[in-house]
């Protein structure tokens, strides 16, 4: 079943009550589009990498609990190189 026939179906079962507008259904779409073919930006990395890191300290499962993140980072040497700094910075100063 296709995106656009998902969303269609979507849209049959609203229609008793208050049919969607085709800028709903294509605002959908747009969503569904977004997490099949981009993922994690590199800037959503960076604004969470700090987040996961933190997590990763504290023993917890960041890879479980921002598995997007943990994706990303498998994939992306820019954002993987960044969060190994970050990760050596923020255990130094956990040492202390
Ligand atoms: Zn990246």
């Amino acid at each position: 079943m296709s995106a656009w026939n998902f969303i269609q179906n979507i849209r049959d079962n609203f229609k008793r009550k208050e049919p969607l507008s085709d800028e709903v259904v294509e605002g959908f779409l747009r969503v569904l589009e977004k997490i099949r073919t981009e993922d994690v930006t590199c800037k959503e990395v960076f604004e969470q990498l700090d987040q996961y890191v933190e997590k990763e300290v504290d023993g917890r499962d960041a890879a479980r609990l921002m598995p997007l993140l943990r994706e990303h980072l498998d994939m992306c040497s820019d954002c993987c190189d960044e969060y190994e700094a970050l990760l050596e910075v923020i255990e130094k100063s956990t040492d202390i």
